[in-house]
């Protein structure tokens, strides 16, 4: 059978389906992008440039021209005046209709053109319909669907969908909320005296109804996502009743003291891994909070009962840098830590997967090589992931089914501090840790923005600190369109400080190293071998080298706010001073601007998180949890925030005393939408 022309397959219906209206709630969901006022006509005389108009009268004249090019112009007169009608595509039937002597109706905007006001390309009508009693709702469509279409289906759901409220009366009046049925109908059918400004900036109170109402059902969602994991089971790992737990024994042997924000954290994780359910938790901390020893401690608690802890990192180094931390805790304690990554030798691996699997590996560290189907656990109790939003949904879920017991519990770690306005909105269900406070003793990192007309001075700077023992990061921009390029310039740039410090050692480590090399430099430079190491951005995250309290960023504006903020963590981990020199080349896009002033005014990693929301919108926080569906249609999470929280409040409150109205309002809203919550 031959298959149909795309052009027909193309009904109302799909078109409509891929706006994602299909059943009748839809379309009552369905709520318009703005409004045009066609219930009045204005008289002529009385319209001005950059407004939209209705007018009504006679054609006095027209005439297709054809310099400066082809128009059909014509005049259309009423009792106070007279405007311009201009065509620039025309049918030889607009020329019919604009004949002299017909009375039209015409709308559109009003412009000033070389004859005074006028209409390009007005729609027209005729004056003998009636004028509409409502402003005309205009919609979110998509190409070769009339507006039309959608109003006729909405004017049809609105008939059929029960639009009976979710919310009773009492706490309706509690809010300030106006009824559901009033929102909808003021929204799809706003009468002449409605404010179209507030309904067109959205904060008309049929508006914030249907954005409350938005923010309620995703709270309950996310409260009943979270309810239902308290219904799985995993292992509970309480406190050892007797004699030295192994995270007490840890903690008395590291070289310092917790911070306060390090114990609370550690306690709420304890706390969670108690319990027989899966602990499902975010620990935040900026860069160089001291995550990694808040891991270890989570770990203990797992060895403790027996069971085994596993660190997964997005990339190598990252994973190496957290093995190379972890392994002599581990081995003081008596513990066995095994790495395992790609890099791996064949005989090597196998060594580390069977150790896996006889139990005999306490604490497993590595990269995404942990959740291949070769790898199986003798009994995972704790999976920790480190910089989750680098992962995909599933790869971390996949660590989560590598248990023989139960579920293990979870940890997840970011150093992209999540402003609360998200974090509230959409990662209700995770529980959330933050480590809000450095560690002692870290000076603040002095951040310079420098032009890179002045490299020279740069460098000569840089003599001095390596002479008196300072290490250098030399960062090399991202080249967004060609990992060859990039890897081009960092290669330059090596050749470019070697031969300036001829008398300093350069390392270079960029992406297309192979693990073995990369962690061979890097090592060189822990060791101090190296004084400079230009780098690309795979230093980004999770490399500590202390003593290295130098940091230069080659073409600082084409990095992202997030990514700066990163890479400048990577100094001020020593008791040296330090300093980041944002090397950057004019002219500078606002955007630009915004985040090199940013990074010159705080180094608060929050603050830094919630202009870099302002700048690029949440997508980014969610990575690879948004599925699209996910984000919010109608309220904005931050504008919106006081709703967020009453929306929470409320959710809670239903939950406990009226769950069938919880269910109702879920059902009006998700409509099966709710399978992000998942992730
Ligand atoms: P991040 O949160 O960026 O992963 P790390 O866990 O790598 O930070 O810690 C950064 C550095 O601070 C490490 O060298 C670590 O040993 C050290 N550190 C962690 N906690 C403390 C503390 N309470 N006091 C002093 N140093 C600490
Ligand atoms: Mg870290």
């Amino acid at each position: 059978m031959p298959s149909k022309p795309a052009a027909k397959r193309r009904t109302v219906g799909s078109l409509l389906e891929r706006l994602g209206l299909v059943s009748p709630i839809d379309f009552v969901l369905h709520f318009p992008l703005r409004y045009e006022d066609e219930t009045k006509i204005e008289p002529i005389d009385s319209v001005r440039a950059g407004h939209a108009s209705q007018l009504e009268g006679e054609v006095v004249w027209a005439e297709v021209t054809y310099r400066p090019r082809r128009y059909l112009l014509a005049r259309l007169r009423d009792d106070s005046g007279e405007i311009q009608l201009r065509w620039l595509h025309f049918y030889p039937s607009q020329v019919q209709q604009m004949q002299p002597g017909k009375r039209w109706r015409v709308r559109g905007e009003v412009r000033a053109g070389y004859n005074g006001l006028e209409m390009v390309h007005p729609k027209i009508s005729s004056v003998s319909g009636p004028l509409p009693s409502a402003l005309t709702p205009v919609y979110p469509s998509t190409e070769g669907l009339p507006q039309k279409a959608i109003r006729q289906r909405i004017e049809q759901a609105l008939q059929s969908v029960d639009l009976s409220d979710t919310l009773p009366e009492s706490v309706r009046d509690a809010l300030g909320l106006m009824s559901f049925e009033q929102a909808v109908k003021v929204l799809h059918e706003p009468k002449p005296g409605e404010d179209l400004s507030q309904l067109e900036d959205r904060s008309h109170p049929a508006w914030v109804r249907v954005k409350f109402d938005e923010l309620l059902a995703q709270q309950l969602s996310l409260a009943q996502a979270r309810a239902q994991r308290r219904l799985l089971v995993a292992s509970a790992l309480p406190s050892p009743p007797a004699g030295d737990s192994l995270a007490t024994r840890l903690m008395r042997q590291l070289p310092f003291e917790l911070t306060g924000a390090q114990k609370r954290v550690v306690d709420e994780i304890h706390a969670d891994l108690a319990k027989p359910h899966p602990m499902h938790r975010l620990l935040q901390g900026d860069v160089g909070s001291g995550k990694t020893v808040v891991a270890a401690l989570a770990a203990m608690r797992a060895i403790d009962h027996g069971k085994q802890a596993a660190v997964m990192a997005p990339t190598e180094i990252l994973a190496e840098q957290h093995f190379l931390k972890l392994q002599p805790w581990a081995a003081s304690l008596g513990l066995s830590c095994v790495w395992l990554a790609a890099g791996l030798s064949a005989s090597a691996k196998r060594a580390a997967v069977a150790a896996i699997e006889s139990g005999q590996a306490h604490l497993v560290v590595g990269t995404q090589a942990l959740i291949q189907s070769s790898v199986s656990f003798y009994d995972l109790g704790l999976a920790i992931v480190d910089e989750q939003h680098r992962f995909g949904v599933s790869q971390r879920l996949a660590l989560g089914d590598k248990s023989r017991h139960g579920l293990p519990h979870q940890l997840t770690m970011s150093a992209t501090p999540i402003p609360r306005s998200l974090a509230m909105t959409f990662f209700a269900d995770l529980d959330v840790s933050v480590i809000d406070e450095r560690p002692p003793g870290r000076l603040p990192v002095k951040t310079k923005l420098v032009s890179a007309s002045r490299r020279q001075e740069v460098i000569a700077g840089l003599r001095t600190s390596i002479q008196q023992g300072g290490q250098v990061y030399w960062v090399c921009p991202l080249v967004q369109e060609s990992e060859a390029l990039q890897l081009q310039t960092a290669t330059e740039t090596h050749e470019m400080l070697s031969a300036a410090l001829p008398e300093v050692s350069v390392g270079l480590v960029h992406g297309r190293l192979s693990g073995p090399e990369k962690t061979a430099v890097m090592q060189k430079f822990k060791e101090g071998q190296i004084s400079v190491l230009v780098a690309t951005t795979v230093i980004e995250v999770g490399v500590d080298v202390a003593n290295a309290s130098q940091m230069v960023i080659e073409h600082a504006e084409r990095f992202g706010l997030a990514q700066l903020h990163q890479l400048r963590g990577r100094v001020g981990r020593g008791v040296r001073e330090s300093i980041c020199l944002l090397l950057y080349e004019g002219p500078l896009s606002a955007d630009a601007k915004y985040r090199l002033r940013a990074m010159y005014e705080t180094d608060d990693g929050f603050e830094i998180a919630r202009r870099d929301l302002q700048l690029r919108g949440p997508g980014e926080f969610l990575g690879a949890r948004q599925s699209g569906l996910s984000l919010l249609r109608f309220a904005d999470f931050e504008a919106d925030a006081h709703w967020v929280e009453q929306a929470k409040l409320l959710a809670a409150q239903l939950r406990s005393k009226d769950s069938a109205i919880a269910l109702n309002h879920v059902e009006r809203w998700m409509q099966g939408r709710d399978a992000y919550l998942n992730g």
